[in-house]
């Protein structure tokens, strides 16, 4: 609650502060309000800090995508010398290269680990 409405003068129930008036003329207790303000601003957190929240796992996987990403790139470079043609057969041997360099298997990883790398996952766009 944010303003609880009290008569002038009351003692707060929390607090036990004598209310104030406030601005629609009923009192109200200004320490409880201010404390129920500060713990209300989310949006000034979060600008304080100026970083997106993300969970550990997702910067496990940012950081994996990075690394695959980093290990694609020599990959795509070995096929352009080979003027391989940026189709998705190339692109999937590439992805299966990637992925045993990545996990050190040669078939699909299993799909329920975090690390799950899919050699048939490939984006085109
Ligand atoms: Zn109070």
């Amino acid at each position: 609650m944010a303003k609880q409405q009290l008569q002038v003068g009351e003692n707060c129930p929390d607090c036990g502060t004598p209310a104030i008036a406030g601005k629609d003329g009923g009192g109200y207790c200004k320490s409880c309000y201010i404390k129920w303000a500060k713990a209300n601003k989310p949006q000034q957190q979060a600008r304080k800090t100026n970083q997106p929240f993300v969970t550990p796992g997702e910067i496990k996987k940012q950081e994996t995508d990075l690394a695959t990403g980093k290990v694609r790139h020599y990959f795509a470079l070995e096929a352009y010398k080979l003027a391989k043609p940026l189709d998705v057969t190339t692109a999937i041997d590439i992805n299966k290269w990637v992925n045993y360099v990545m996990t050190g298997r040669l078939s699909n990883p299993p799909v329920d680990t975090a690390s799950a790398f899919n050699p048939e996952d490939i984006n085109l766009d």
